[in-house]
């Protein structure tokens, strides 16, 4: 089988929530989405999807995938999709570093091996365990009571699991742990996640004033030694999601000792090809895994469900239902939310059906000659 075309659209994809912000008032009004189609001459068609959240949460920023994508996609065309392995290590060979770039390229070909192979995406990367996937929600940074508001109607809607998005003034998050914990029902599982911008010293006050609340920390600290400063002293599950943006820092981590679970973004670690390795890695160690991305709406959210869906029960967290966070959609596919749980799709590959029509002019348009 052979790459036949390549082509990218953009799609904007406001927030249904409006704006969204994390710690250190850095924030987004949507994801600002890239589309993948690759086309190859056995008829199958692929998709993928890369979303950033804005250009302030990883090193990477949609101007990069774009100009990232026009450099890899020629190199691509004429090779087997199915050889996902060996078209990771192309891309790395002609441009160093930038994962994300390569995220929906790799998204596009596993869509097309498991298309080939005939089997769902969840069952091509090693099967199934289980129908669903818990599903969690995240409180974006506001006042206390706006975040307890919000957090209530997350609940109301459905949502078990809830993350606080802390952060910034200590004094300010300790208050907010409390208000939204206090409307929380009993059972839901609430996770502190201050997106690395902690020093240990404020992380260190964080946790001592909580002591008294029932919730994961999820990373604290932005390098290796503050978080390891802040692990000798927390009492309560730790979970690295910035941190883990290959196998080497996973590796290094896990050596340490340093995390209970881990976050890994698919676009972060670039692709399904590592995300994949991760997480049995990860397992395999022990540890909690939460499989999700750093934004975009169904097609992505379907490649979240099916890598999420590998995850041993005993070992799987929770992921995210981007395609509801976005007031666009982008695919058909049969992803069934209810009781704060999502399944995956049982059709081949993604199980995502698509209307390029609806995305206006390509960003680029590549056929093999
Ligand atoms: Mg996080």
């Amino acid at each position: 089988m052979k790459i036949t075309a390549i082509t990218a659209w953009a799609q904007w994809q406001p927030f249904v929530d409006g704006i969204y912000t994390c710690s250190g008032g850095r924030s987004a009004a949507g994801f600002d989405s890239t589309l993948l189609r690759v086309q190859t001459d056995a008829g199958l068609i692929g998709w993928g999807e890369y979303a950033p959240l804005g250009s302030f949460y990883d090193p990477a920023f949609v101007g990069g995938a774009r100009e990232g994508l026009r450099l890899l996609a020629p190199l691509l065309l004429g090779a087997d999709p199915q050889s996902t392995g060996a078209l990771v290590r192309r891309m790395d060979l002609h441009l160093n570093g930038h994962p994300y770039a390569k995220s929906a390229l790799d998204m596009a070909c596993h869509d097309i091996a498991a298309q080939a192979a005939g089997l769902p995406l969840a069952e091509a990367l090693g099967g199934r365990f289980g129908e669903t996937v818990p599903l969690y929600r995240s409180v974006a940074q506001a006042a206390p009571a706006a975040m307890a508001d919000k957090a209530r109607a997350y609940v109301a809607a459905g949502y078990r699991r809830i993350q606080i998005k802390v952060g910034l003034d200590v004094g300010e998050d300790i208050e907010r742990m409390h208000q939204v914990m206090d409307v929380l029902p009993a059972g839901t599982v609430v996770y502190a996640d201050a997106n690395a911008a902690w020093r240990p010293a404020q992380a260190r006050e964080f946790l001592r004033a909580t002591r008294d609340l029932a919730y994961t920390f999820e990373q604290p600290c932005a390098g290796f030694d503050e978080n390891a400063n802040v692990r000798a002293v927390c009492d309560r599950p730790l979970v690295l999601d910035e941190s883990i943006d290959s196998l080497p820092a996973f590796l290094r981590a896990q050596q340490a000792r340093l995390m209970d679970g881990i976050t890994i973004k698919i676009a972060r670690v670039g692709g399904i090809t590592r995300t994949r390795q991760l997480r049995d890695l990860a397992v395999e160690c022990g540890l909690g895994v939460t499989i999700e991305d750093t934004g975009g709406a169904q097609i992505d959210t379907a490649a979240m469900a099916h890598l999420s869906l590998g995850v041993p029960e005993s070992h799987r967290t929770h992921t995210c239902d981007f395609h509801h966070w976005v007031t666009v959609a982008n695919a058909q596919v049969p992803l069934h939310c209810a009781g704060g749980q999502m399944d995956a799709p049982r059709l081949p590959g993604l199980g995502v059906t698509v209307d390029p029509a609806a995305f206006g002019a390509p960003l680029f348009d590549l056929h093999a000659r």
